[in-house]
């Protein structure tokens, strides 16, 4: 990781999305959060039915351009409760079990939030050590005495996420659980801010789109009410730069964000994309996948008779554990990257197949 030191604008507000609990299908907090902030940007501001929050600059436009970043994240969600007042959980989203043992969760009750913590036997009853555990296994403990009374706090259904806050990290790095995807859903609000004090030819319309852990799921709609011509997703992306790393791909933290190519990825978008990066000295780097990328770039790119879409990635380290990293100068390195390739982008500028 290169030692560089870019100052990212609006940081409070990122520690804003960041702090919110939104597992997919909860999440009302950060879209009120969001949808406050795009009104300082713009009068048109919309959240559909499904609950993707919508912002449009310049809509009388020609052509148009989605930016998406999704803002939920992974979670549990209570399935039974035990006779002696014990929580079993199923996920919400892809969880490696393993980091999730001896974690502490907040779960979003209709009250409010109720703490607990991840139950697991201690080492000195475990006979087997090489066992892992599995979700299933697990059980949350809230600290009811009974049924009856951890029914007084929770319910079935009650969605929880780990309770892991925001820390800077050395060489403008910061972790927190759940980056994926606010990071996203900031960059889609802060590429919208920086464009429209600028003079455009285009509409451009920011995105926070919900339940994709779930099956990339609000983006479907979202899509297709927005109506582009052409779409960038911003998620996030595993990065293959510590020491038990499987060497499938190269994502670094700290060298730029990470353009797709790829059969979802439409290719002049791509070229348009890097031929901006090296014009404007702006740090990137490229992945690549013949298979989905399970991101909102696919069901965007598939939208009505289809977009122009691409995907850029913020690297992060420990995706989908309670301590994911990023770097602020990918954040802010994306951020300059999406400005200045949506300025390239006239109603002439030609996306045409063959052409
Ligand atoms: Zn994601």
């Amino acid at each position: 990781m290169a030692t560089k030191k870019q100052q990212i604008s609006n940081k409070e507000f990122l520690k804003k999305l960041l702090g919110t609990v939104v597992p997919s299908g909860c999440e009302q907090d950060i879209v009120k959060t969001w949808v406050e902030e795009a009104k300082k940007i713009t009068k048109n501001v919309y959240v559909d039915p499904v609950g993707s929050a919508h912002a449009i600059i310049n809509p009388n436009a020609k052509r148009k351009i989605v930016i998406v970043g999704h803002c939920d994240e992974i979670g549990l969600i209570i399935r039974t409760i035990s006779d002696d007042g014990f929580l079993r959980v199923g996920a919400i989203g892809g969880w490696d079990a393993q980091v999730v043992i001896g974690q502490r969760v907040m779960i979003k009750t209709r009250k409010g939030l109720v703490f607990g913590v991840v139950g697991k036997k201690p080492i000195h009853k475990i006979e087997d050590t090489k066992l892992a555990s599995k979700l299933k296994d697990l059980f949350i403990d809230i600290g009811a005495t009974s049924k009856k009374d951890a029914e007084k706090m929770v319910e079935i259904g009650d969605s929880m996420v780990l309770y892991q806050g925001y820390i800077e990290l050395q060489n403008n790095t910061f972790s927190c659980r759940g980056c994926d995807d606010k990071v996203g859903t900031f960059i889609a609000l802060e590429v919208l801010r920086k464009l429209s004090k600028q003079k455009l030819s285009v509409a451009v319309e920011a995105i926070a789109s919900v339940q994709e852990e779930v099956g990339v799921r609000g983006i479907k709609t979202a899509a297709y009410l927005a109506q582009a011509d052409v779409g960038f997703a911003v998620d996030v992306i595993p990065t293959n730069d510590t020491p038990d790393s499987v060497p499938d791909a190269e994502v670094i933290l700290g060298n730029g964000g990470v353009i797709a190519r790829g059969p979802h990825i439409n290719t002049k978008l791509f070229e348009l994309l890097e031929k901006t990066a090296k014009t404007k000295n702006i740090d990137y780097q490229v992945e690549a996948s013949g298979r989905p990328f399970g991101t909102d770039v696919e069901p965007l790119q598939l939208s009505r008779g289809g977009v122009v879409s691409a995907l850029v990635s913020i690297p992060c380290r420990y995706l989908h554990s309670p301590s994911e990293m990023c770097s602020f100068e990918d954040v802010q390195s994306t951020i300059n990257l999406l400005v200045e390739t949506i300025n390239k982008i006239t109603p002439k500028t030609d996306f045409s197949f063959i052409g």
